[in-house]
């Protein structure tokens, strides 16, 4: 029987290379990830595939859903391969960059699959590479190359990614790859899409478009142009995420700390789940201890109040997959119980809309204290409902009751819920007897526990959350 979950914000682990078995991911999710998450910047579709399968499988087997979603590049430029896979470069040393991407790249130059970059760079415009780790000027610009000088030693290697921070570039929100990976995820199931390099909220219309009316879009803020436009793209969103590697480089690390707060607290005033995400725990890609100030770092997230962290080579390349996880996991729980997150917790109240799911939220929550209760469970057909009672950040657990497997994969990001699949009700006494039935089941309540239980009559409706009711569990009605 499943064990009584003890922690409200959720971890992300990224699949990769070191966590592709179907073995590794059943272990992660029982280490406590709750997301997995497909990095298409890397992996070919066989990769990926057998990753959807793995994941799907490990569901399966430990019988509650597991949320994946896949991560589109974007339009994000990165360098060919190395023939030996990297480069060392010295200070100083001149190197080109050029359109001849097949062939592959050795000390003295490497393919730059984007022409587009080509023509917008100018002589002193700076190159950071690798998440700004290698920092390079431009000294010569042609046709179909560029030259630049090493600012400082540094290396070079397959793929990394490269930024422009002086040069202007028209790129759309989509590239042909992103179209592709999408519909690739599409036909495997997958409905939880993450877009990098978010810019406007037209960029998810776009996806929307393309992804259908069903998909869960996660708009990646990495841009300074996406913080222009901050409230118009977490509306146009379903979930945010602080992808904090690009927008570090994008903008000065000092000024990483106060956007990612300002994001935060816009997702969480929407009612959109927030994800913090790279470098949490960084140093465990290849030690199986973080430093502290990576520790911290997760708890200064989890005492935000975000609906998620997330691990990305930690999990997906490093040495000690399980350990992130698990530290991780043990980082939330220390927080969580520190009175001093629940107090956080309800001095971050958000206001009330004018509308009945947030009126019977706003009251499950004060139920659920005053009784002390041990969940607020929440029939949601379309997983409104549940996002709006998250948004309470109740101190009990939420049980969002819904009959859609991929709404229930989707929730599994949210802050506090717990998705469990179940048919709907028909009439109401129906109503408080799935519920409890269901949920003693799956081991999330107990005899004797007190529950608070919202639904929307017409049954089945969504939108229509209109019922609250107070049911002890072990009893019939
Ligand atoms: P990435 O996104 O890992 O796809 O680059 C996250 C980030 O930039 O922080
Ligand atoms: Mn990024």
């Amino acid at each position: 029987m499943p064990t009584l979950p003890d922690r409200h914000a959720k971890i992300i682990a990224t699949l990769g290379p070191s966590s592709s078995s179907f073995e590794s991911i059943l272990a992660l999710a029982k280490a406590g990830a709750n997301v997995f998450r497909l990095n298409f910047s890397h992996g070919s579709y066989e990769e990926h595939s057998a990753r959807i399968e793995a994941v799907r499988h490990a569901e399966a087997e430990l019988g509650h859903p597991l949320g994946l979603f896949l991560d589109l590049q974007g339009p994000k430029f990165r360098l060919g391969n190395f023939e030996e896979g990297k480069i060392k470069l010295e200070a100083e040393q001149l190197f080109r960059f050029d359109l001849d991407v097949k062939k592959l790249g050795d000390e003295k130059r490497v393919g730059l699959p984007h022409p587009e970059i080509i023509e917008a760079l100018e002589v002193g415009h700076r190159l950071l590479i690798d998440d700004g780790k290698m920092i390079m000027t431009v000294t010569e610009v042609a046709d179909q190359y560029i030259i630049a000088k090493a600012d400082v030693k540094g290396t070079l290697s397959d793929r990394k990614g490269m930024s422009l921070p002086d040069a202007e570039i028209n790129v759309s929100a989509l590239t042909d790859k992103d179209k592709n990976d999408l519909a690739f995820g599409l036909s495997q199931g997958i409905q939880s899409v993450a877009l990098s390099f978010v810019q406007r909220a037209d960029d998810l219309l776009e996806l929307r478009e393309l992804a259908g009316p069903r998909a869960q879009l996660i708009a990646k803020i990495e841009k300074p142009t996406a913080l222009q436009h901050l409230e118009a793209i977490v509306r146009q969103s379903d979930a945010v995420m602080v992808a904090r590697g690009d927008l570090g480089v994008e903008l000065p690390p000092e000024k990483v700390p106060a956007v990612q707060k300002r994001i935060v607290s816009m997702a969480r005033s929407y009612g959109r789940p927030v994800i913090v995400a790279t470098q949490m725990l960084e140093t465990m890609i290849s030690s199986p201890t973080p430093t502290r100030a990576e520790a911290s770092d997760v708890a200064t997230a989890v005492y935000d109040g975000v609906d998620a962290v997330m691990l990305s080579a930690e999990t997906a390349a490093g040495d000690y997959p399980i350990e992130a996880v698990s530290l991780m996991s043990r980082i939330i729980c220390e927080v969580e119980h520190d009175p001093l997150h629940r107090r956080l917790m309800e001095a971050s109240q958000q206001t009330t809309e004018n509308t009945n799911t947030d009126a019977i939220s706003t009251a499950a929550r004060q139920v659920a204290t005053t009784l002390d209760a041990a969940a607020i469970i929440c029939y949601s057909t379309s997983g409104k409902t549940a996002l709006r009672a998250a948004r309470e950040r109740p101190e009990s657990q939420i049980i969002a009751l819904t009959a859609d497997a991929q709404v229930a994969r989707a929730l599994n990001l949210v802050w506090g819920i717990q998705p469990v699949v179940c048919a709907d009700a028909n009439h109401m006494n129906e109503m408080v007897n799935i519920a409890l039935s269901v949920t003693q089941e799956k081991g999330l309540v107990e005899d004797g526990d007190t529950v608070v239980i919202t639904a929307g009559v017409p049954f089945g409706n969504a939108g229509s959350t209109n019922i609250l009711r107070i049911a002890k569990v072990g009893t019939k009605v």
